[in-house]
């Protein structure tokens, strides 16, 4: 179901975020914050691709560099029919206040092709990523702007990406142009479970802080995921590791629910022999919208954006909500769920262990280096965990001096204060050119 609310351009709903959390912080210089609400630029690319059947079809991709204050951009690369300028604009923009937050020193970037991948061959999606990095040029670079794997891409896509990189550039270390590559090429070990695994890192420490109903870990919760992708999937079976019951999961042709738990390695095996979840024996079909209204302690959206929107909000029934994915609410159900005192871990907190694990592997090519899987989980765990503690205890701090009792600050809003704050705080010490 679409309502109003989920037709809003995603760049709007990232300023209104933005607009929200400066209301609430006050200390800012004057120009300062403008600089941040639009990207630095966007490039719009138009190229035709050979199809298998001998066809040629034109492609539009884009890449946006949203910000390069705190050092070269970083976001991955998505192929997705809906892929539009305005949707890179925003998963651009919310990258760069992702890094600030997470604290790793790159700027925000993102990039896309309108393409259906599931209905591309394999040599007609590597034909389009060597024409889309190849128009692309030097507007990537290993310490300019580092593509990573996002919606419907992923490793192999990534060793396409440095592969025509490498074509372009031969003779230089050019490993660290992009992550979320393959092990067997600079990859990093841990990074492709890393997104959905710092978002359970970041839930458990939610839970510590603000216990469920008297639960202090995810031992005995029940979980319900949206998507059984590369966030999905891991973030599900990170929680059952932790103890928890997942009783619902699904990707786009449906879900499946058992209330005593999913068995996940037969849920895995399932969805690879069939390419789907549901059909899967000793589980109930259930539709996506149902997934998100059922009653469980902790909801992870986890696919696509605008999935909680102001037509279903008022009937989730969960706890509290973890957004694996990238805005998969909509700023009336951010409000709608606040105002019910569910509580949210946005976007730009959950799901930023991708782009930590992304730095440990552009630092591990820079020194040509190797770090075991255990070790980068290890330091994103570490670093998931400061993150959270550091977003509720800005959180708690705002409640206690906000003046707007129409809107009090919630976790979005912090986590977004704290990355402007430190945006503002560089931008100014290395001094406004010239
Ligand atoms: P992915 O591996 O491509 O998986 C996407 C999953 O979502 C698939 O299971 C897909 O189903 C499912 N899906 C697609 N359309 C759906 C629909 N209409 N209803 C329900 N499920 C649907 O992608 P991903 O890497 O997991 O990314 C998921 C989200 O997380 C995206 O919003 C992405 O931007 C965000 N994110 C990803 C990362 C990362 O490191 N991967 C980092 C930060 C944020 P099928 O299996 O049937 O295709």
């Amino acid at each position: 179901m679409s309502t109003a609310d989920t037709r809003i351009s995603p760049l709007k709903m990232r300023q209104a975020q933005f607009r929200r959390a400066i209301h609430h912080m006050g200390h800012l210089k004057r120009g300062v914050v403008d600089f941040f609400l639009r990207p630095k630029r966007t490039l719009s690319v138009c190229f035709p691709v050979e199809m298998d059947d001998g066809s040629v079809r034109v492609f539009h991709g884009y890449r946006t560099l949203h910000s390069t204050i705190l050092g070269p951009g970083k976001g991955g690369i998505r192929y997705h029919p809906k892929v539009t300028a305005r949707e890179v604009e925003a998963l651009a923009t919310l990258m760069t206040w992702k890094c600030a937050l997470i604290r790793v020193p790159f700027g925000g970037a993102k990039g896309g092709v309108a393409c259906d991948a599931k209905a591309l061959s394999e040599g007609e999606l590597r034909r389009i990523t060597r024409r889309y990095v190849a128009e692309l040029g030097d507007n990537i670079g290993p310490h300019t702007d580092i593509p990573a794997p996002d919606l419907y891409t992923n490793q192999q896509t990534m060793a396409w990406v440095y592969d025509t990189y490498q074509a372009l550039h031969p003779g230089e270390n050019n490993l660290p142009v992009v992550t979320g590559k393959p092990l067997d090429l600079g990859g990093a070990e841990g990074r492709s479970e890393a997104t959905g695994h710092g978002a359970i890192s970041a839930l458990a420490r939610y839970l510590e802080l603000h216990p469920l109903d008297g639960h202090r870990t995810l031992a005995g919760c029940s979980v319900a995921v949206q998507g059984f992708g590369e966030v999905g999937r891991v973030a599900a079976e990170r929680c059952a590791e932790l103890g928890a019951r997942v009783i619902a999961i699904s990707d786009s042709s449906g879900g499946i629910l058992a209330r005593d738990g999913l068995d996940l390695a037969a849920v895995r095996q399932h969805k690879a022999a069939c390419g789907r979840v549901d059909g899967l024996a000793g589980t109930t079909t259930i539709d996506n919208e149902t997934l998100l209204t059922l009653d469980c302690d902790v909801l992870i959206p986890a696919a696509l954006a605008n999935q909680i929107h102001a037509g279903n909000a008022a009937d989730v029934r969960a706890r509290v909500v973890v957004e694996g994915a990238n805005a998969p609410l909509t700023p009336q159900a951010d409000r709608i769920l606040q105002e019910r005192g569910i509580p949210v871990l946005p976007d730009i907190l959950a799901n930023s262990g991708g782009v930590v694990v992304s730095y440990y592997e552009w630092v591990q090519n820079l020194k040509n280096e190797s770090w075991t899987r255990a070790e980068n989980l290890a330091r994103l765990d570490a670093r998931m965990q400061d993150a959270t503690a550091g977003v509720v205890g800005r959180r708690d701090t705002l409640l206690a001096e906000h003046r707007d009792r129409q809107r009090p600050p919630d976790l979005r809003t912090a986590a977004l204060a704290i990355a402007i704050e430190r945006l503002s705080r560089v931008t100014l010490e290395r001094g406004i050119w010239p």
